[in-house]
């Protein structure tokens, strides 16, 4: 039998996760854990660039590893871990800063944006593709399920990988990004694309109350018939072809729109966040899925930098 193709991806345990990361992310790493082997993990020293309280980072910690399960990720069958418990990653990030150039990754879009906002860039925040290049090009994965704001990311790994290989032979396989059209970019209540930085989530382990309230928030235009923002949302949840028929019947009745939604959305959300509650008051059991998982994937990694340490003449023999 062929032996299945390798997908890697990451979630960064900041703030509770949203409606984005599920349509945009992690139902491809449910839809694809059969036909993949998957290594998904938690991107915490990725956060550190934005987290700075380390009680914080950790219930968040918990909460992604509880997000992947509850989803209906098997750890049985995906391998589940920690980035920071891998120090290889770390290691062959700072191999590919040596190969890299400044000029390179000022042109990627998140320090561009961080610059143009007049934010204060920690070395950490200009040199995050670095630890992500190596994070997906120590396994050898196939592919990188996405949503549209990671695509220069997965490129910048790709330029990475071909750079190291040119210089010092074949060592990495170039990764291909999996990014859903209809969901590369999903929109936050406001109508820009949903992110915790821009305070504009619907969470997707929130309570009913939660939810709703954040649905009622959807920024409806006060004169139009339509509320695209609100439309946008509930197609993640319902198909066109029933949605359609109903926001027609509904012209300008915003409320009884949002209503809708939140009925629907609930129906997907509810058992999800049943499992995740359940998962959450047992710490001990997820830590102890992270562990299991990052033994598994740690002699990989480890095999692909002693490689690297061969390759680039650290190693003496
Ligand atoms: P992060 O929270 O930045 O670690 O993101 C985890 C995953 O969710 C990444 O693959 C992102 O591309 C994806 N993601 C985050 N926000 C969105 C969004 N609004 N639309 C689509 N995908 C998203």
């Amino acid at each position: 039998m062929a032996s299945k193709k390798r997908l890697v991806s990451g979630i960064k345990p900041t703030g509770d996760l949203h409606l984005g990361n599920y349509f945009g992310a992690m139902r491809q790493f449910l839809d694809y854990q059969e036909e993949y082997e998957s290594h998904l993990f938690i991107a915490d020293y990725h956060a550190l660039t934005t987290a700075y309280e380390p009680e914080k980072l950790r219930e968040s910690i918990y909460r992604v590893a509880a997000g992947y399960i509850a989803i209906g990720i098997d750890p049985k069958k995906v391998t589940l871990y920690k980035q920071s418990d891998i120090s290889e990653h770390s290691e062959l990030a700072w191999v590919f800063n040596c190969i890299t150039t400044m000029p390179f990754l000022m042109r990627a879009h998140a320090f561009k944006d961080a610059e143009a906002k007049n934010k204060e860039i920690s070395v950490g925040t200009f040199d995050y593709p670095m630890l992500m290049a190596a994070d997906i090009l120590i396994y050898g994965a196939d592919v990188v399920p996405v949503g549209k704001d990671q695509q220069q990311h997965i490129e910048i790994a790709r330029d990475t990988a071909e750079k190291f290989n040119s210089r010092y032979g074949q060592t990495f396989k170039l990764p291909e990004a999996l990014i859903r059209e209809e969901v590369a970019t999903v929109p936050g209540v406001d109508g820009q694309k949903m992110s915790k930085s821009y305070k504009n989530t619907i969470p997707l382990f929130g309570s009913k109350d939660e939810v709703a309230n954040a649905v009622m928030g959807i920024v409806t235009d006060s004169d139009g018939e339509f509320p695209e923002y609100v439309y946008e949302i509930h197609k993640l949840f319902r198909g066109e072809d029933e949605l359609k028929p109903l926001y027609g019947e509904n012209k300008s009745n915003y409320k009884a729109l949002k209503e809708a939604l939140i009925a629907d959305a609930e129906k997907v959300l509810s058992p999800m966040r049943e499992k995740y509650n359940a998962l959450l008051s047992d710490k001990a059991e997820l830590e102890k899925t992270l562990v299991a998982g990052s033994e598994k994937v740690k002699e990989l990694a480890s095999e692909k930098m002693m490689d690297v340490r061969k390759k680039v003449g650290v190693s003496l023999n």
